[in-house]
């Protein structure tokens, strides 16, 4: 078997696994990226909304911008309107183009010096001690043992590297939404907006969304809960149902299935030699399903952590456990309260759902984030939500 030698490896190169790689090669390190398609970014499973918070991470590029919004809507399952709005914006800004921008990040990845290699796959840890130490890859069914002092898994939401290491990355069939989207063109849309379709007929346990891509085109979908999911209620159905009713005449011109975990982050996010970033460690809002800006935030973080392990030599569990403290700080607690409030709000019937998009008609708030609206929500609906407002303020 041929071998090669790195300071570290990183498997998986979508925001996570780029931005790691990034970092680590900045600071000098000897870094592989690894990525089993043979394109970066490419399929695309995702809607693509980033807060305008992805700017703390990375310079605006028109390029993989596609559409900037201004304000959300928010329908309960009777149709009611909830409108938010304004200049602080915490949960939607962009509407990306993620083959474009994935493939961005990677090349800043290779700039600051980092090798990739598309179409190599990591099918197995090399251990000793207790160590991780490197992967076994296959590439055009050719196999390379590649060595390494830090192994980094940013392989998403089947992350196979954790497990290996021993993490217990299972997910319970609640705690993942299963997604189906249509790329639709030809469609009547406010392209200034977001919007959101809750209700158990639209998309039971999560919600629909309509993210728009210019003029006429948008990212339809929706995601359901793993554990409704089933004969003749899988997301697709519910997806082609609610497309007949909103685009009758649309074209599709792109579809897609994809999962996300939504069962807040892992207890542990490290093991000796080994970091876990993004979606493999869990690192997505359980509400709201986003994950891409809190997998930048983690991969800046793992960079710099494995680039003082390296200058120590000291690859432990404890030594690498500065990562997750770092992450937990910069972003713990936001995940923390949505899975309460997933949990809380999964729940509802449409009924409930109907009686507090009701206490918000007309309102405009002019904060376009969760937070703001469940603080809204709570204000307005003390004794329903008296539950959620401890758990969450
Ligand atoms: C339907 C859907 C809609 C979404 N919408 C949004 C949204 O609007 N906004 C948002 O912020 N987030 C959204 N997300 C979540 C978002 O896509 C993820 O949180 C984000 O992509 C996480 O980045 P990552 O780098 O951790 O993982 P990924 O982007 O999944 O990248 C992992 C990479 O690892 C590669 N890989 C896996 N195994 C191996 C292996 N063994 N060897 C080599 N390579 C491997 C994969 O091919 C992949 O390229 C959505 C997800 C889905 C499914």
């Amino acid at each position: 078997m041929k071998e090669a030698r790195h300071d570290v490896v990183v498997v998986g190169a979508g925001p996570a696994g780029s931005i790691t790689a990034k970092t680590a090669a900045e600071h000098g390190l000897d870094v592989l990226l690894i990525e089993r398609n043979q394109e970066i970014g490419v399929p695309v499973k995702c809607a693509e909304g980033v807060s305008k918070e992805i700017e703390k991470f990375v310079p605006l590029d028109k390029k993989w911008i596609c559409a900037e919004v201004n304000g959300a809507n928010i329908y309960g399952p009777d149709g009611t309107k909830v409108v938010l709005y304004g200049e602080k914006m915490d949960e939607v800004g962009y509407v990306l183009e993620r083959r474009i921008f994935d493939k961005f990040l990677a090349s800043e990845a290779a700039r600051a010096g980092a090798e990739i290699r598309v179409k190599t796959e990591a099918c197995g840890l090399i251990e000793a001690n207790g160590y991780a130490k490197g992967v076994y890859v296959r590439r055009m069914g050719e196999d390379t043992r590649i060595h390494a002092r830090v192994v980094v898994g940013a392989d998403g939401v089947e992350s196979k590297v954790g497990r290996w290491a021993g993490i217990d990355t299972r997910l319970r069939p609640s705690n993942i939404s299963v997604c189906a989207e249509f790329l639709m063109c030809d469609i009547e849309l406010n392209k200034d907006y977001s919007e959101f379709f809750l209700g158990s007929e639209i998309a039971p346990k999560g919600y629909a969304w309509v993210f728009p891509k210019g003029e006429d085109c948008a990212n339809v979908g929706l995601g359901i809960g793993g554990d409704v999911s089933g004969e003749k209620h899988h997301a697709i159905d519910y997806l082609n149902a609610f497309v007949r009713n909103k685009f009758p005449d649309g074209k599709t011109v792109a579809e897609m299935y994809g999962a996300v975990p939504l069962s807040g982050p892992l207890n542990e996010s490290v093991a000796d030699g080994l970091i876990l970033v993004g979606d493999a460690a869990r690192q997505v809002n359980p509400l709201t399903g986003g994950g891409i800006t809190y997998a930048m935030q983690a991969g800046k973080i793992a960079g710099e952590v494995i680039a003082n392990a390296v200058q120590e030599e000291d690859f432990s569990k404890q030594r690498l456990m500065e990562y997750e403290s770092r992450w937990r700080g910069a972003f713990g607690k936001r995940l923390e309260t949505g899975l309460k409030a997933k949990e809380f709000f999964f729940n509802l019937s449409d009924t409930d759902l109907n009686t507090l998009a009701h206490s918000l008609e007309g309102v405009k708030i002019e904060e376009l984030s969760t937070g703001a609206l469940l603080l809204e929500l709570i204000k307005r609906n003390p004794k329903m939500l008296i539950g959620l407002a401890k758990m969450v303020l």
